[in-house]
């Protein structure tokens, strides 16, 4: 295999758990239970490491909240993991942080301690949302930490939310170029999704609020970001030339991928994985020394195809016929000729040299449109 490949950590703790999340972390711990979960997550490296031999050229710490941790933490890992597995000198390191967790000395530490990348999850810088979804930051404390990562870092990346409850089209654009003006190298903009049980739908019927149209403030943002010189490069992510996530790519790339800590999944030469989604079970497994796997999905050749294309879709480069005839066969323009022209005569999807690609237009409906690849 001659693919660079990802490694993703999971820090599963909070603390306070945001109305809208529905990623794994738990919000009652202290130190003794870090302790644990540091020893079990190298556990975890060590009885893996032989899992790939390729190189790796991207390390991601999610969540969760990494920035809880020290940075010695960071440090140690990085450390281990590059003992442990083929880790490019050029690799890509990116935590993710919390405004609230960011002081210069904090991340000066994080910068020495491997740190070469930021994210900041900002989502908002309208106080009466922030509080509403239950963020631990405020505008102004978000400010000041976007001010103190660009200072130190030459790769940060700003996540911003679209739909969110009370806030206007012309503050989300306020907001926009508030951002844009500390000059970060990345945006990721996603829009709010809200599961069956998430408290925030429950809020929001309480308090009789309604969230605002998406599609308008996705197409206001597109159109903002293209005149402020980030160049949209997935479905919900801008950089600046040679700022795009390699990280995210991989995920997106359907590269190998390696996810370590509870809940995290990773996929190795067809095969996914997923550990448990329970702190307490990975670490009673890892002081046995057991692998904490939860699922193990084999995926078949038709998976493998629609995954591929439903990544691809949500790119700008959209799918290389090439590259797609490798990964499967088959011949993309042959085998979806009628959705194509279909999609490109809409305005949906657009045809390149030697790809096919989705337009502004064709990201709004990106799920319908994936779908119908789909046999
Ligand atoms: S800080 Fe992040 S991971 Fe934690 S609850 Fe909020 S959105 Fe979820």
């Amino acid at each position: 295999m001659n693919k660079t490949s990802g490694i993703y950590i999971h820090i599963p703790f909070c603390l306070k758990k945001c109305f809208y999340c529905d990623f794994y972390s738990i919000t009652k711990y202290n130190k003794k239970i870090i302790f644990k979960f540091i020893k079990s997550l190298k556990n975890e490296i060590f009885l893996r490491k032989t899992e790939y031999k390729g190189k790796v050229d991207s390390i991601y710490f999610g969540g969760g909240t990494p920035s809880i941790l020290q940075p010695d933490f960071f440090a140690e890992i990085i450390s281990i993991l590059k003992d442990s597995f083929d880790i490019k000198d050029d690799t890509e390191i990116t935590t993710e942080l919390n405004p609230e967790d960011v002081s210069e000395e904090f991340i000066q530490e994080l910068k020495g301690s491997g740190i070469n990348r930021v994210s900041l999850g900002i989502q908002t810088l309208s106080d009466d949302t922030l509080n509403l979804i239950n963020r631990r930051h405020t505008s102004r404390k978000a400010k000041k930490s976007a001010e103190i990562c660009v200072n130190f870092f030459s790769n940060t990346s700003f996540d911003l939310m679209l739909g969110l409850p009370l806030r206007s089209k012309k503050k989300l654009t306020e907001e926009i170029k508030i951002l844009t003006d500390y000059n970060p190298s990345h945006l990721s903009i996603y829009s709010l999704h809200l599961s069956e049980h998430s408290p925030l739908l429950k809020i929001l019927k309480d308090k009789k609020l309604k969230l605002p149209d998406t599609t308008d403030e996705y197409l206001t943002t597109v159109e903002l970001l293209d005149k402020l010189g980030f160049k949209q490069y997935e479905i919900s992510n801008w950089a600046k030339e040679g700022k795009r996530c390699i990280h995210n790519l991989h995920y997106w790339n359907l590269d190998p991928f390696l996810g370590f800590g509870p809940s995290a999944s990773g996929t190795l030469y067809n095969i996914r994985k997923t550990n448990t989604p329970d702190l307490l079970s990975y670490i009673q497994n890892l002081t046995k020394f057991t692998l904490p796997s939860h699922q193990i999905e084999v995926l078949s050749k038709e998976q493998q195809k629609n995954e591929y294309i439903m990544m691809r879709l949500r790119l700008t480069d959209g799918v290389v016929f090439s590259e797609y005839h490798k990964k499967t066969g088959f011949n993309f323009l042959e085998e979806f000729k009628e959705k194509i022209s279909e999609f490109t005569e809409l305005g949906y999807g657009r045809i390149k040299k030697n790809s096919f690609s989705l337009t502004t237009k064709g990201f709004l409906v990106s799920n319908y449109i994936i779908s119908s690849f789909f046999n």
